[in-house]
Formats: C-alpha cells, sequence, structure tokens
C-alpha cells in the first residue's frame, strides 16, 4: 500500500485529501492520502523521515512551501521558477520537489478558454505573490510576448519582473484598470475576493471583447470579478481547476496513475466549498 499525505500548519483547512482520495476509490488504487498538521520548527525533520514514517512523498500547503523547496535534493525548473515547493516524492532516498501550480493553471486555462493564446495582446497579472510567479512563468513558458504585473506594494512586482525579464513589465497598482483593458487575458492572483472580502475595483466596460478573465481564489467559486466578466460576456476561468489540475502530477507520481480531472470530481469539490466549510 501506497501513502501519500498534506502537511500544513493548519491543515484542517486542505482540500487536498478529499481530491486524492477520490482518486485513490475511483481508480482502485491501494492507497492512502492523509492529513498531517506539521509545526512550522518540526517541518524539516518531517520530510527526512518521510520513509520512516511509510510516505512515497506529500503536498505541501501554507506555511511550509519555502521549506519543503529548501529540503529538496532535487528541485525541478518550475520550482525553481516559483522558488516554493508544493509536491515532494522520494525517488530512492531522494527527496525530490516540484511546483504544480503552473501546470494546474496553464492546464485549466487550456481547456476552459481554449484560443486565449496571443503574440500581439499584453497578459495583466494582478499581484506578485507565490501564485503569481507560478503564473507568468506558465505564460512565458507558452510563448506570450508581453506580461503586465500589478501589485499594491510595486517593488515586490519589480523583483517579480526582475527574475522573469524583459517580456513583463511592471505598472502601479492604480493602473490596473486602464491598463488591462487590451488584454488577452487578465488574472487575478491576489487574495482579494477570498470568502467574499475585499473588492478588486475594476470595470470591465471598455475591455477587450475577447478577453479571458481568470481569478484564482476559489471560495466563493463565482468571485466579484467573475460575476462582472460573465455580466459583461467575456470569457472566465474559475479557480477551482487550478485547484484539481494541479493535484494531477502528484498523484501519477506517489500511485502511478495519472489522473482525470472529471465533472464528478468538480461537483464533489463544488458542494464542499458551498458547505459549511468555508476557508
Ligand atoms: P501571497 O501571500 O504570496 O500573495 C498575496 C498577493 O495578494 C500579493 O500580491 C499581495 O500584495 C496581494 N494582496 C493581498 N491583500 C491585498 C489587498 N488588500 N490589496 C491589494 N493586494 C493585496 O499569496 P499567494 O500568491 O500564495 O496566493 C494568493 C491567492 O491565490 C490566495 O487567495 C490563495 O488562496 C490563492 N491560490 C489559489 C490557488 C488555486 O489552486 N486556485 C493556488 C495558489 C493560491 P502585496 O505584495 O502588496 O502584499
Amino acid at each position: 500500500m501506497r501513502r501519500a499525505c498534506v502537511i500544513g500548519w493548519p491543515v484542517e483547512h486542505s482540500r487536498s485529501p478529499l481530491i486524492h482520495n477520490y482518486w485513490l476509490r475511483r481508480y482502485g488504487v491501494d492507497g492512502s492520502y492523509d492529513k498531517e498538521a506539521v509545526r512550522p520548527e518540526h517541518v524539516a525533520g518531517f520530510l527526512k523521515s518521510l520513509t520512516v514514517r511509510g510516505y512515497v512523498g506529500c503536498n505541501v500547503t501554507l506555511p511550509h512551501k519555502e521549506a519543503a523547496f529548501a529540503a529538496a535534493a532535487e528541485t525541478d525548473d518550475a520550482a525553481r521558477a516559483v522558488g516554493v515547493a508544493n509536491t515532494l516524492w522520494l525517488d530512492g532516498s531522494r527527496l525530490c520537489a516540484t511546483n504544480t501550480d503552473t501546470y494546474g493553471f496553464m492546464a485549466h486555462l487550456n481547456l476552459t478558454a481554449p484560443g486565449w493564446e496571443t503574440r500581439d495582446k499584453p497578459v495583466c497579472i494582478l499581484g506578485a505573490g507565490g501564485a503569481a510567479r507560478a503564473i507568468v512563468y506558465g505564460f512565458l513558458q507558452a510563448g506570450v510576448g508581453e506580461i503586465r504585473v500589478f501589485n499594491r506594494t510595486r517593488a515586490r512586482a519589480e523583483e517579480l519582473a526582475k527574475q522573469f525579464g524583459a517580456r513583463v513589465k511592471v505598472h502601479d497598482w492604480g493602473e490596473r484598470e486602464a491598463q488591462s483593458r487590451d488584454a488577452a487575458v487578465l488574472v487575478n492572483t491576489t487574495s482579494i475576493g477570498l470568502n467574499g472580502a475585499g473588492s478588486l475595483e475594476i470595470d470591465l466596460t471598455g475591455f477587450n471583447a475577447d478577453c479571458v478573465v481568470s481569478d484564482i481564489v476559489y471560495v466563493p467559486l463565482e468571485t466579484e470579478l467573475l460575476a462582472g466578466a460573465k455580466a459583461r460576456g467575456l470569457r472566465t476561468v474559475d479557480g477551482l481547476g487550478m485547484l484539481l489540475h494541479q493535484a494531477v502530477p502528484g498523484f501519477e507520481k506517489w500511485f502511478g496513475v495519472r489522473p482525470e480531472v472529471t465533472d464528478a470530481l468538480r461537483q464533489m469539490l463544488v458542494a464542499d466549498i458551498a458547505g459549511p466549510k468555508q476557508c
């Protein structure tokens, strides 16, 4: 029996067990996926003892993603681009790490809004945190010519741009509406809108009619940004798809089956999000 888990502090809110246990049942895999609450001061020790604890790997959630990256003996390009890891596995005794957020976001975007690709219109990103880094990397890999980044703390956006090079341009947070009207894709990667808190204060009137609007916040499933985009007839991409697709590579590494993101799985998560647990 192969065992994996998600580590975090706290970890109770994680929806990863719902996803992986669904796939374990669906594919009849002899395996398990648990939650492990690990205090920050115990992360390095926990990861060193994965084998002893009977695990073949794990997911990593807040606040352990940096520590997981640092603990890995081997990191791939995706993990190095983002600087944090969310998926770990053992190759013999070597701890390997990746970051699957780039894959999760791009896979969902490609499936939900095919034809979004563009070389002559910019992609606009709100936010410059860890998720923004993963998504900027994805768009660069996809060949986008110009990525505009808007962040409340401009210095953080400038650091991101420095890492990724000349195709990434930094704009003031206050320009987010005016400088995104010609966007091919607009993505909110800030935590604004999470649990309905705050507003991005963007009026989508006058946006390019082909603009795809994406929000990686998935609680609520339809954020204010997505509702506004739908009301104007723009294509939308929600954050739940990213969460589901980012889980695929880990499941395949640990359990040897490449799982499918199906509508039934999505509906299970939608029901959970609509339920009493709102985080
Ligand atoms: P970080 O803490 O690294 O970044 C947070 C970002 O939000 C920063 O750019 C920050 O700006 C901005 N921000 C926060 N509050 C405000 C505000 N009041 N006004 C303007 N900007 C604000 O977080 P992550 O990048 O890891 O995650 C961001 C969001 O994405 C979270 O809600 C998370 O749940 C979600 N997420 C969803 C995933 C999915 O699978 N769907 C995967 C990963 C994350 P500043 O730099 O100025 O502080």
